[in-house]
């Protein structure tokens, strides 16, 4: 079923959870996704990476799962992330994304209000059939804009290691984010606090006395990416100061990746069995996806 991604997470907050967001580069994860969501009954986010949205076959996927979203027993989001390509962005709406990640943190801090609200006023003039849906009941902007304030090292689609103290000088200035939400109108704040993309080197060196500054201070929820890695009790700690969703990527790829590489020889001996494989695929992201649900939903 359809849900607004920003009373999705504030109410996940305040029952003391917090939602998790998946990347899914096919069909096949973001089905198994969306069945782990509905196996432990809580909500889930699908995220659709830009290089993604950018070629055809993205927008035929991003329709795809907002059918898959729609037809759920649980609320689910078709969030596309960190996107900056305004016409990606439209497009991406049109084919059924509910919210948008519109990233301008590798701006300057005036550019990247004026990016967010960009996106905004893009959304609002092009006004297609998936901004005028029911989803909007309280008369607030149909389409849900994440912004991120302060830069994370890493690259989104591929895991280099990398330390956390790289992410140190693009860390979110607690000082500029109610500012920043007020003014770029984003309904959810991405924030780096030593978070990075990929995997971390070393065991992740999480600033809490700069997420506990932001916190205080911030009127929007909070969103952790780059989260593969951080241990559970930490992701828990996080959500007590705000942070109701959370994002996965490099995690559940080296899961599937390991399935795959465990199992491909079985399956091309048992008659090139392609299904069987998909199915382990299948099975492998409902696994991961079901134990983070449970971890950060309960
Ligand atoms: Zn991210």
């Amino acid at each position: 079923m359809r849900a607004r991604l920003d009373e999705l997470v504030t109410a996940a907050l305040q029952r003391g959870a917090a939602v998790p967001a998946f990347t899914c580069y096919d069909f096949t994860t973001a089905t198994a996704v969306v069945e782990a969501a509905e196996e432990t009954g809580l909500p889930v986010i699908l995220n659709v990476a830009p290089k993604t949205a950018a070629t055809r076959a993205g927008q035929r996927l991003i329709a795809a799962l907002r059918g898959l979203a729609d037809g759920a027993s649980v609320p689910v989001c078709v969030q596309l992330d960190h996107a900056s390509d305004l016409a990606v962005i439209v497009e991406s709406v049109r084919s059924g994304a509910d919210c948008v990640l519109a990233d301008g943190s590798s701006l300057g801090f005036e550019e990247n209000i004026a990016l967010v609200r960009e996106v905004r006023a893009a959304l609002d003039a092009d006004g297609g059939p998936a901004h005028s849906d029911a989803m909007d009941a309280d008369g607030g902007p149909a389409v849900v804009l994440e912004a991120e304030l302060g830069g994370l090292a890493g690259d989104e689609d591929k895991a280099f290691a990398l330390d956390s103290d790289v992410q140190a000088a693009g860390l979110t200035d607690p000082a500029q984010v109610r500012d920043f939400a007020e003014r770029s109108g984003a309904q959810l704040l991405a924030v780096a606090i030593g978070n990075v993309h990929g995997k971390y080197k070393g065991a992740p060196q999480i600033r809490w006395d700069v997420l506990e500054r932001i916190s205080a201070v911030a009127n929007v929820p909070l969103v952790l990416h780059g989260a593969s890695g951080i241990p559970a009790d930490e992701l828990l700690k996080a959500r007590t100061l705000g942070v109701g969703k959370v994002n996965f990527n490099t995690e559940l790829r080296t899961a599937i990746l390991a399935a795959l590489e465990a199992e491909t020889a079985a399956h091309r001996a048992d008659g090139e069995n392609l299904q069987g494989l998909l199915g382990r695929w299948s099975a492998t992201a409902r696994e991961f996806a079901a134990a983070t649900l449970r971890t950060l939903g309960e």
